[in-house]
């Protein structure tokens, strides 16, 4: 049986933006994922526009999966975002706590995503699938990678269906989380995020905000192309496939994509991958 891909964009900010990523889905939905997720704004900033882009997705007939972070938000809030979704046909929500922008002081009702899982599971039963993610090298605020597991099996015991982990870039890190959260009960399908590599600047400092590690080998090469964007592009492409083709040797369920509105890397580590 074929892997099932998953893959996720932002909602635009300019007409542009949107009749763009338009063109990517169609593209892109030629992978025949099983959805289309889209990221939400903490504090609720993107909140028009992630649920914009999830009635087209919807509308175009696949199935869409908007994130969803309470931190910064009522309970009252995330009611009706959840009453909207139900009304358009919704059945998947990515449910996170999200990071308070900064400037925002009120963090709201909701202090972690259990909390989140656990609201939604009471205010609409079974009508969402749940997704809650998952960090195989811990989350960066994490007291200690032992809390941070307990804080996942936490969101698994609320009512997760299944996870999408952060990316990583070390297969070793996410086996080794997958075993940990399987003894502890966790037995629901976790599935990789992947994320291409498009450039290597952003993407180190992204990854020191969010606490993904670039080995130092991958890091080394990257440096020495310079400014040489076909060479980063193709040396990205190599370690992105062959970390996939390890994954899914190795167990993992499927594959969530980081497509960062973008077609073309996405396209061509699947066709790889066969
Ligand atoms: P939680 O599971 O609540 O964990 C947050 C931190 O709190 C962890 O360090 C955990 O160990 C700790 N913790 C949990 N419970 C407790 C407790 N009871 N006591 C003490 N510590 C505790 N962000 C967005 O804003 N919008 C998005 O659309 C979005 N999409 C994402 C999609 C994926 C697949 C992933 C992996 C991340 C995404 N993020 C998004 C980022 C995410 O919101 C941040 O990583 C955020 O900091 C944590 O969210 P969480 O849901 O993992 O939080």
């Amino acid at each position: 049986m074929k892997p099932e891909i998953s893959i996720e964009f932002f909602p635009p900010q300019t007409p542009e933006g949107v009749d763009k990523l338009r063109t990517v889905r169609a593209e892109l939905a030629q992978l025949k994922p099983a959805f289309f997720s889209v990221t939400f704004g903490a504090g609720g900033s993107t909140r028009e526009r992630t649920f914009s882009v999830v009635k087209e997705i919807a509308a175009e007939g696949h199935d869409a999966a908007p994130h969803l972070s309470c931190i910064g938000s009522t309970r009252a809030s995330i009611r009706e975002i959840l009453a909207d979704y139900r009304a358009a046909g919704i059945k998947r929500i990515v449910a996170l706590r999200g990071d308070l922008p900064s400037g925002m002081a009120e963090t709201g009702e909701f202090r972690y995503a259990n909390e989140l899982v656990e609201f939604i599971r009471a205010e609409t039963g079974d009508w969402f699938s749940l997704e809650v993610a998952a960090y195989p090298e811990w989350h960066p605020q994490a007291r200690s990678p032992k809390d941070d597991l307990d804080a996942f099996v936490r969101k698994v015991k609320a009512g997760a269906n299944s996870a999408i982990t952060q990316y990583f870039y070390n297969a070793d890190a996410y086996f080794s989380f997958v075993e940990e959260a399987r003894a502890l009960g966790a037995d629901l399908p976790i599935i990789p995020g992947i994320m291409p590599i498009v450039g290597f600047t952003k993407l180190a400092r992204f990854s020191d905000a969010c606490g993904a590690e670039i080995p130092r080998w991958m890091r080394k090469k990257f440096e020495s192309f310079g400014d040489d964007a076909d060479s980063i592009r193709a040396f990205g492409l190599d370690v992105v496939t062959d970390l996939c083709e390890r994954l899914l040797k190795g167990g993992a369920p499927g594959l969530h994509f980081y497509a960062m509105n973008q077609s073309a890397l996405t396209k061509e580590i699947c066709r790889r991958l066969g």
